[in-house]
Formats: C-alpha cells, sequence, structure tokens
C-alpha cells in the first residue's frame, strides 16, 4: 500500500512527529498530529541541533528560517567544575561547517518546535492540539506513535519492560542572561566534576542562558521534564563549584528536577499498522545531546522508506535503518557521564591530562571522535 492511499495519523506533535508528518505530507500524504498539550512548546529549555540534524532541517526546506532562530556556538569547552580552568575546547562555529558540511545550532525548543509545526502546517499536516489519545484501536490507516520517553503505545503494544534508575538526576532551566555579570561565553560549556556535571549555552541572541546539572544520587526521582524544585537544591549540589558557576546558579530563580532513566533496548519499532520513532522507541541519556537529533534523522528514514517501498517493506527498512545508529548513539550517550564524573585520583587526572594535550595539539583527533555522528547525512541522495 502507498503512503498517498493510506491515511497516516502521529500521535504526539514533538520534534519526532511534526517532523515525520511534514517529511510524508511533502511526499503527497495525508497526514494528521494529535498531541495531547493544549499549545506547543511549553517546554522552557534548550536543544543542540548538531550538523546532522541541520541536514534533516534543510532538507525539510526550513533551513534558513532555522537559522534565524539559532544560536551557533563557537565551541564545546570542557571545564573543570571546582577551579573553572579549561581543560578541552572543540572549535565549533565554522570549522563545523568545514569539518562536517553544516552548522552546530542551539534552540530554544519553543522556538523549533514553532518552526517544525509551521513546516508541518505549509505542507498540510492537520494538527490537532489538546487531543490525548489512550487507545489506538480505533485508529484506521498507518499509525506513528511519536508520543515520546513514556509512550503509552510503546508500552500497550510492544510490551515495553519497566525502565530502572541509573542513580541519576537533572535540573534544567533557563536563567536570563542580563542578571549574570560578565560577559557570556558564546559556547556549550560543560563543567565537569565528581559525580556531577553543569552544561550551560546562551539562547536567542544570548538574551539567556540554558543550563542543565546532573548529579548522581541514590534516591529516585521521577521521570519527566516538568517536576519543579527549589533552587536551592541545585545550588547546595553545586555549592563547591568554581565562582563563576556558583555566580550562575544564585540567578536560577525557577528549576525542574527529574530522574534519568535506562529503558531497555526495545526489539521491534513497528508491528501491523503501528510504527515508533523517536524517544518512543529509542529513549536515551542526554549526556550526547542527540534524541531530538536522532527524532529528525529517524522522521526522514521513515518518511523515505515509506514513500519509496510502499508501507509494508518501508516500516522494515525503516527499523533495519535505524535501529543500529540509534543503539551505537544511546550507548556512546551513557557512557560520556562517566568520562564527566570523574572522582579525584589518578584516573581523573590522567584523563583530563589526555583531553587536555589533544586539544592543544590535535584539535582535529579530537573533533574526528565526532565524525560518525556529525557528518552523516540521512538525507543524502534523496
Ligand atoms: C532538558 C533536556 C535537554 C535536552 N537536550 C537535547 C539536546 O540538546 N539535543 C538533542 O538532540 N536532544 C536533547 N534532549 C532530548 C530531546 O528533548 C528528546 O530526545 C526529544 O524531545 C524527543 O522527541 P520526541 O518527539 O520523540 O518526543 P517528545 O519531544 O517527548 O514529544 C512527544 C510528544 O507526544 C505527546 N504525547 C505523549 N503522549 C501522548 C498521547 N497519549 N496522546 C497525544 N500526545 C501525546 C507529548 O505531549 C509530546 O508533545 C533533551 C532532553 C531534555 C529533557
Amino acid at each position: 500500500m502507498s503512503i498517498e492511499k493510506t491515511p497516516i495519523t502521529i500521535l504526539g506533535a514533538g520534534i519526532a512527529g511534526l517532523a515525520a508528518a511534514t517529511a510524508l505530507a511533502q511526499r503527497g500524504a495525508s497526514v494528521t498530529v494529535l498531541e495531547q498539550a493544549s499549545e506547543l512548546g511549553e517546554v522552557g529549555a534548550g536543544l543542540q541541533i548538531s550538523p546532522n540534524g541541520v541536514a534533516v532541517l534543510g532538507a525539510l526546506g526550513l533551513r534558513e528560517r532555522a537559522a534565524m532562530l539559532a544560536n551557533t556556538p563557537e565551541a564545546v569547552s570542557l571545564r573543570d567544575m571546582a577551579s573553572g580552568r579549561e581543560v578541552a575546547r572543540l572549535a565549533m562555529g565554522a570549522t563545523a561547517v568545514s569539518r562536517w558540511g553544516r552548522p552546530y545550532w542551539q534552540f530554544h525548543r519553543a522556538d523549533l518546535l514553532g518552526l517544525l509545526a509551521m513546516g508541518a502546517r505549509e505542507a498540510g499536516v492537520t494538527v490537532r492540539l489538546g487531543q490525548r489519545v489512550d487507545s489506538i484501536a480505533d485508529i484506521d490507516g498507518l499509525v506513528i506513535a511519536a508520543d515520546g520517553v513514556r509512550s503509552g503505545v510503546r508500552a500497550d503494544v510492544f510490551g515495553g519492560q519497566p525502565a530502572e534508575f541509573t542513580g541519576q538526576v537533572a535540573w534544567r532551566g533557563l536563567i536570563p542572561a542580563g542578571a549574570v555579570p560578565g560577559k557570556i561565553a558564546n559556547a556549550a560549556t560543560v563543567y565537569m566534576g565528581p559525580g556531577r556535571h553543569l552544561v550551560t549555552y546562551p539562547l536567542r541572541g544570548g538574551s539567556m542562558i540554558n543550563f542543565v546539572a546532573v548529579e548522581e544520587r541514590k534516591d529516585w526521582a521521577e521521570e519527566g521534564w516538568n517536576i519543579p524544585d527549589t533552587p536551592e537544591n541545585l545550588r547546595a549540589a553545586f555549592a563547591d563549584s568554581a565562582p563563576e558557576v556558583r555566580g550562575l546558579l544564585k540567578r536560577v530563580e525557577e528549576t525542574f528536577l527529574w530522574g534519568l532513566f535506562s529503558h531497555p533496548w526495545l526489539p521491534e519499532w513497528h508491528k501491523d499498522n503501528v510504527a515508533l520513532i523517536g524517544d518512543a522507541c529509542h529513549p536515551m541519556l542526554p549526556f550526547l545531546a542527540q534524541g531530538a537529533v536522532m527524532a529528525l534523522e529517524d522522521a526522514w528514514v521513515l518518511a523515505r522508506e515509506l514513500d519509496t517501498r510502499g508501507i509494508a517493506a518501508g516500516l522494515v527498512e525503516y527499523e533495519r535503518l535505524r535501529k543500529p545508529r540509534a543503539t551505537r548513539v544511546q550507548k556512546a550517550a551513557a557512557t560520556n557521564a562517566t568520562a564527566y564524573h570523574l572522582r579525584p585520583g589518578p584516573l581523573r587526572g590522567a584523563a583530563h591530562l589526555g583531553l587536555s594535550m589533544v586539544s592543544n595539539l590535535a584539535p582535529s583527533a579530537l573533533l574526528g571522535k565526532y565524525d560518525w555522528l556529525y557528518g552523516v547525512d540521512v538525507t543524502a541522495g534523496k
């Protein structure tokens, strides 16, 4: 069956759902997106979109408008949390474009979602907000579940196993840049501490700073992005950090805390007329900033394979093409936390010295570690 003759319903107007809807509608499919939230982009947080994700934005015809919303960081700066000293620096900016063919961008999530929703509507997609779907039994045609990390469809149709708490919690939030003294670096800065790290970067022309802070803990915390916590808890966790870190966190007025969970590997991503996409099929820890990027890649590949092979064969090929890459990224993301959180001792000293030497003497070798990820363009050719 072809995509022109099959109605397609997508659950979830997140990154995966909106990108897939646009890609499919641009290829002639009739697509409806059902989203439980009454408005898009409520979650205030930043999203880094690496060059492999920018390739998909370009293929969807959104690159020029995306460029107007994006912040382009000059570098990724890895720093020691206690002293603030820079351990290693990866040039981004023009270096990203010359090495991987496209820029490395950072967005306010609401801006990127708004742009994807605009693209979907322009392509003829019907987006219905305030539509929570509790059962897909009565939906005709193809159902694409883009319903996120706690996917109800994954649990109901694919029998997902329970997730396991990783022993790590994360805070997120936004700080008005005007409240922070001194010059704000145009970089993704990672402060690495024992059992903790903090990532910061500017958004919206440097008017605000996005942060995500991670701490290893025994206490369980709920999985979800909208659970408020008091800024004092965040400040206490980073009380022994460098003055610049404490100065930044002093300005936090609102923050959200959630538990980081590892989800068992899912053997099947499609069954009969139902397919999973994005976090619904490969939820990942946030330490490589690739969840949304993988959602964009999934969306493009799914639409292309459904269009060129028809529904049944297209679903098989989508899963065959995407699973190895998404699984590799999931594993790489999990490894990064260990590297960031090393305790004081010979291992940490050697690791930081090694990073510093490679960064200074062979920066290209450091960037080369990301070629397999950022250098891929899933839209090449079609
Ligand atoms: C703080 C934070 C920072 C991050 N930073 C980055 C980053 O820098 N780069 C990156 O690539 N990734 C990042 N990620 C990961 C990224 O946000 C996710 O991987 C991405 O949002 C996944 O997109 P998705 O569309 O699959 O799921 P979601 O974005 O979760 O969208 C799912 C949608 O489905 C809707 N939905 C759920 N259930 C139903 C239902 N029953 N009926 C109707 N609608 C439903 C939800 O309301 C939601 O809108 C970050 C995540 C967090 C929490």
